[in-house]
């Protein structure tokens, strides 16, 4: 969530740490190995929305292609129910009584938020180049004049502020661009790094296009091409946060080849998305719902679809 009017929020958590040079090295030779393969933030009170549909193209996907995305959001919210680390969805948190900053869960999410913003960054500067050249939007390598400035709104990003009265939601202000304002309740309900750093890298991105509207050729490009592949409407604010949600899922991609475990990839892979899985199914008119979200995602990134079904 980007909020233009003005607000002076305390900085809080510790200083900003150097990303390690050894992990630096890790995730620059992953992304050079990853496949191109989006998580947000999301305002807690959603009004009900219906999402108009373009007049054609829900014949833009195959039939086949149509059936990998379905299994594929089934993986993420199966994989959610069994995961020690699986997000809480946001209509859970929504219901959540309100939580102070001195609780341990939620000072336990802001050191990790801390810790992952430096990480989050480097990721997020990678994303947008990827995104940038896949759109055809720059030259081969991502570099735009309009890239470059977002990526250094980005790279002054230096603080988490837990909110507790922001309850299930992340934002940033235009005002404070150094600062990312996380509610409580979302930093205790997303108990995994790949979690905090998919709504970590969609809030830079609102950083980085800030009142300038850097992205904005960015959001135009991704907006056509989810409205063309899911014959809904996708445009202006909802084509920005999807946006910031694809950016999220390809920086959390990018975070699980950088740091192998054991755990199953489907299972890290649907951390970034997981907090999508709800039970009421509500939109707004700034965001699509979280399961249309699922969808969409995964409609603009067949290969993470793949890699959730087929676990390589
Ligand atoms: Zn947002």
């Amino acid at each position: 969530m980007k909020q233009s009017e003005p607000r002076l929020v305390g900085v809080a958590g510790g200083p900003s740490r150097h990303l390690p040079l050894r992990l630096t090295a890790v995730i620059l030779l992953a992304v050079a190995f990853v496949a191109l393969a989006d998580a947000g933030t999301f305002a807690q009170r959603r009004k009900p929305r219906t999402v108009p549909q373009t007049s054609h193209s829900r014949d833009v996907l195959s039939a086949e292609a149509r059936e990998m995305i379905g299994l594929a959001s089934a993986v993420i919210c199966k994989e959610r129910l069994a995961d020690p680390k699986g997000s809480v969805p946001i209509d859970d948190m929504q219901a959540r009584p309100s939580l102070p900053v001195t609780s341990p869960e939620a000072v336990a999410g802001a050191e990790r938020a801390q810790r992952l913003l430096p990480i989050a960054k480097n990721l997020v500067e990678v994303s947008l180049r990827r995104l940038t050249s896949d759109y055809k939007l720059g030259n081969r390598r991502g570099h735009s004049p309009r890239v470059q400035r977002a990526i250094a709104r980005v790279r002054a990003v230096k603080n988490i502020h837990p909110d507790m009265d922001s309850r299930d939601n992340a934002s940033v202000f235009l005002k404070n661009p150094h600062t990312i304002v996380f509610g409580t309740i979302f930093l205790a309900g997303l108990p995994s790094d790949e979690g905090i750093i998919s709504v970590l890298a969609h809030e830079l991105v609102h950083i980085g296009d800030g009142g300038e509207d850097n992205l904005s050729f960015l959001f135009l490009s991704v907006g056509n091409r989810a409205s063309r592949l899911t014959g809904l409407k996708i445009h202006g604010q909802p084509a920005e946060e999807l946006t910031c949600d694809l950016v999220g899922t390809l920086a959390a991609r990018f975070y699980v080849s950088a740091t192998p475990s054991y755990e199953p990839l489907p299972r890290r892979i649907s951390r970034s998305l997981a907090h999508n899985c709800v039970e009421q199914d509500e939109g707004d008119d700034d965001h699509l719902s979280p399961k249309i979200t699922i969808r969409a995602l995964l409609t603009l990134n067949p290969t993470l679809s793949r890699e959730l079904v087929y676990g390589r």
